[in-house]
């Protein structure tokens, strides 16, 4: 008789079955502080609007499958160039998945600096593509030369670069950014999920050249339950990755969220400048504690690393204490006893200080 694994190594590819799924820990009753979210739930004000507009969704109707009106309010509030195309996916997951879908036929190379935002490795190897990454330079700066090297040497349909970067927290030399975007062959895609705690952006360099192409998500401004994302670009590639978008693929649900929460992203902002003021403090003392190096961040968490051999003690005492964070050792080797730390409320952000020094 054929068994289920039998005919899973009959029709599954190696590398598909080596890949681990993507792992999210419980965090009930833990102070979450692991995956980037922003802290604050909606004043009730805010959620009373929210849930007046909702009585008007047409719910035994499909979406509109091209989100009109909630592409023409992000346009505006994330300033998207006029001639920019523009790709909505349920979280910008599923935008990296898209890209790597079109590119996929013509059996091409990825590429990404490594350590990053692991989906990029993760849904190549899925797509059956080959994944090449680049290891970043000390402190976790871009490496020009290796990079452009490897460019030259495996000539990448695409190369995802994460500004500011995940889990390392840093924007890369924007200098070295724009060399890569002259040499590549393919695609230059520029992840800014961390844009709002961040002072540069690509945004506003749409058009220059035409083979950038920049993602943004509504996650980690605060709306990480809504899961929205947006690719902008030239529209010439967007209406090709168009063709991997699966119908209908952002809710209507999620259309008049987005569309609501954009209204009033004023109140987003403020957060978000909240949390940038949190992360300054955060830095200064997660650098006072001794032992501990904690590097500078872009973005709304902050990468550290602790003494030696302590980074899975650190984890495991702090969830035992009630704080969930990231624990990063085995990930890579340069992030051997690193720890990633959410920029939390003060209150959290203290509690979790206070609990790391009495494990150190
Ligand atoms: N890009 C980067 C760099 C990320 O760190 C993440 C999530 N942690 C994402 C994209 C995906 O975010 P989402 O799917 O919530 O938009």
């Amino acid at each position: 008789m054929t068994s289920s694994t039998d005919r899973i190594d009959r029709f599954l590819a190696p590398q598909l079955r080596a890949l681990q799924a993507y792992h999210v820990p419980p965090a009930a009753g833990l102070i979450k502080l692991d995956a980037m979210e922003n802290p604050y739930s909606w004043p009730d004000w805010l959620l009373n609007d929210w849930l007046d507009t909702l009585r008007n969704a047409a719910l035994n109707r499909y979406p509109d499958p091209a989100a009109n009106a909630l592409k023409s309010r992000l346009r505006d509030v994330l300033d998207v160039p006029g001639p920019a195309g523009m790709i909505l996916g349920n979280g910008s997951d599923e935008l990296i998945q898209m890209i790597i879908q079109a590119v996929a036929a013509s059996g091409c190379v990825i590429m990404a600096p490594e350590p990053t935002f692991v989906m990029y490795r993760q849904l190549t190897v899925v797509a059956g593509l080959d994944f090449q990454g680049v290891p970043l330079g000390a402190d976790f700066t871009l490496d020009k030369d290796a990079m452009i090297e490897a460019v030259a040497a495996h000539q990448p349909a695409v190369v995802f670069l994460a500004y500011p970067n995940n889990p390392t927290g840093n924007l890369f030399d924007r200098e070295a950014i724009e060399h890569l975007l002259s040499c590549a062959p393919g695609l230059v895609v520029l992840d800014e999920a961390y844009a709002p705690f961040a002072d540069d952006s690509f945004m506003g360099d749409l058009g220059c050249c035409d083979n950038l192409l920049v993602l943004r998500t509504l996650s980690k401004l605060g709306l990480a339950g809504v899961r929205l994302g947006l690719l902008a670009g030239d529209a010439g590639w967007l209406a090709e990755i168009e063709k991997t978008r699966l119908p209908y693929n952002i809710s209507t649900l999620d259309q008049l969220t987005g569309e609501f929460a954009l209204e009033h992203y004023a109140v987003f902002e403020e957060q978000a400048k909240s949390i940038r003021q949190q992360r300054g403090e955060l830095l200064g003392r997660l650098q006072s504690l001794p032992g501990v190096t904690a590097y500078p961040s872009a973005a709304n968490f902050i990468l550290f690393r602790v003494p030696p051999e302590r980074g899975g003690v650190v984890f495991e005492g702090l969830k035992s204490g009630g704080i969930l964070i990231k624990n990063l050792a085995g990930s890579a080797p340069s992030l051997t006893d690193c720890l990633r730390v959410t920029v939390g409320k003060p209150e959290e952000n203290a509690a979790f200080v206070s609990a790391l020094a009495s494990l150190l």
